[in-house]
């Protein structure tokens, strides 16, 4: 009498909340490169009211491309399109 063997194999982390994975995250998948710090419209979605950068896990980017919209957040924040703070 073997076990399963798949017994934990789509055990969810405790905080995950819904939204089911995708393959390929926002930025991916329109095929950008570069992320342009002054698409204030696209930069707005990974922030959340208060100014502060949704986690990766929250926007559902990709690591590259996570980095790459920090940057450009960042330095929208400088030219004083975003907030630093709300
Ligand atoms: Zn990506």
């Amino acid at each position: 009498m073997a076990r399963r063997p798949n017994n934990n194999r789509n055990r969810r982390k405790p905080g995950f909340v819904g939204a089911r994975e995708q393959t390929q995250c926002r930025f991916c998948r329109r095929g950008i490169e570069y992320v342009d710090y002054k698409d204030i419209g696209t930069l707005q979605k990974l922030l959340t009211n208060r100014g502060k950068i949704y986690s990766r896990k929250r926007s559902g980017n990709c690591a590259g491309c996570q980095r790459k919209a920090k940057r450009a957040i960042k330095r929208a924040r400088y030219m004083a399109l975003l907030p630093f703070t709300a």
